[in-house]
């Protein structure tokens, strides 16, 4: 029997590896310096830090130390690109692309760009999830400075064709940004076979600390323009004032390294369980339908939508295994969420949705279990449900 709950909700957050909280502890205490502070060691022991860190996350991702701006997470990062790409540019009208899938870090700054006159389109995906080019290239006018489009789908798991988006973007001399945030440390990462400008990550999401992140920004001349979301000490080559969070960026540094070492043992023990848990749950329970590309997809993601079973009681079912609805479970009517409404999963089979996320320490005991335990509970709601009808 697994230790309860299991938890299997790594897209949300994932735990800190011990060994990056080891590597951070010293500079919470001894090493406490300001990273900006030049003429003491207190601050020399910090900076060193922070470049051995901001290598190691450049090398994560292909890219050079220069072009890693350190931010608050993910959130921020999207903020800084979508925001930072279009206020820098005064051309009006000027014109986004992005897609109806993506993350709200990266559809609320579109909105509201929308609202202070900025011209935004947003591409719906295939009903796999993955974009079709073709419609990405259509969506393109004179005037598009930016294409925003994720690397790897926070729901649904599905990679997006990047490097294709790149061939189009490139020539036209529009920014190609993509939040990376799922995909950075589960799938390889290259900012240069990408193509892109533009990347977001965070930490939290590869086992590493909350509230760090980055923006990668690609080095070129002349310098891409980006308008700063905080102004202040001039950090970061004046694109992100404050303070630098030393231990969490020492924490971003250590959990880079270890994934960039470990991703892809890691990604085929848990692509394996995944298979798995999918097995398993189309075997014993039936009527189960993949959300999703089954193939272009992240490891370690598997979304279900179960037929004849009502959503909300699936998920009180579910005590004891921490996983995610395809709705949001905070209103009292939940709202489906907008990337299954998106591939066109109808609003009942979206409330019947899960989303299992695994990561580096699910174990094949925890997946049995996990599989039992929906298993049973799937077929006990549908008996009453038939029930219901009969009566
Ligand atoms: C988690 C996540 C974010 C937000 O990242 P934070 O660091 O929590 O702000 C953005 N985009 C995607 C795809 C995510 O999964």
């Amino acid at each position: 029997m697994p230790e309860l709950p299991i938890y299997l909700d790594y897209h949300a957050t994932t735990p800190v590896d011990p060994r990056v909280v080891d590597a951070m502890v010293p500079y919470f205490t001894e090493r406490f310096g300001n990273a900006s502070s030049r003429h003491h060691s207190f601050g020399w022991a910090a900076r060193d830090a922070v470049s051995a860190a901001r290598r190691r996350i450049a090398e994560l991702i292909g890219a050079d130390s220069r072009e890693i701006c350190l931010t608050s997470g993910a959130t921020e990062s999207n903020n800084l690109a979508v925001r930072g790409i279009v206020n820098a540019d005064p051309r009006r009208p000027l014109h986004v692309v992005t897609m109806t899938t993506e993350h709200h870090a990266v559809l609320d700054p579109c909105r509201r760009l929308e609202r202070e006159g900025v011209e935004v389109t947003y591409v719906a995906p295939r009903p796999d999830g993955i974009c079709d080019v073709a419609d990405v290239e259509r969506a393109l006018l004179p005037h598009t400075r930016l294409v925003s489009v994720m690397a790897a789908n926070n729901e649904i798991g599905v990679l997006q064709p990047i490097a294709r988006i790149a061939e189009l973007t490139r020539p036209r001399g529009i920014v190609l940004h993509t939040d990376a945030a799922q995909a950075v440390g589960k799938v390889p990462v290259d900012v240069g076979e990408l193509g892109v400008d533009l990347l977001s990550a965070t930490a939290h999401k590869l086992y590493g600390p909350k509230g760090i992140g980055v923006l990668y920004v690609r080095r070129r001349r002349p310098r891409l323009a980006i308008e700063p979301l905080l102004d202040g000490g001039g950090h970061e080559q004046g694109l992100r004032s404050g303070t630098l969070n030393v231990p969490g960026i020492v924490g971003f540094g250590a959990a880079a390294e270890i994934c960039r070492t470990e991703l892809q043992a890691e990604a085929e023990r848990v692509g394996a369980l995944r298979d798995r848990l999918l097995a398993g749950l189309s075997e014993g329970a039936g009527g189960v339908t993949v959300n999703g590309s089954t193939t272009a997809r992240l490891p370690h993601n598997l979304n279900v939508s179960f037929d004849r079973v009502e959503g909300e009681s699936l998920l009180v079912g579910l005590d004891d295994i921490a996983v995610s609805s395809g709705a949001a479970c905070t209103s009292v009517n939940p709202e489906p969420s907008h990337v299954l409404r998106a591939i066109g999963v109808p609003d009942d089979l979206a409330r019947a949705s899960l989303r299992f996320g695994l990561g580096r320490w699910t174990t094949a005991e925890e997946i049995d279990y996990a599989v039992e335990k929906v298993r049973s509970l799937v077929n006990r709601l549908r008996q009453l449900s038939a029930v219901g009808h009969a009566s």
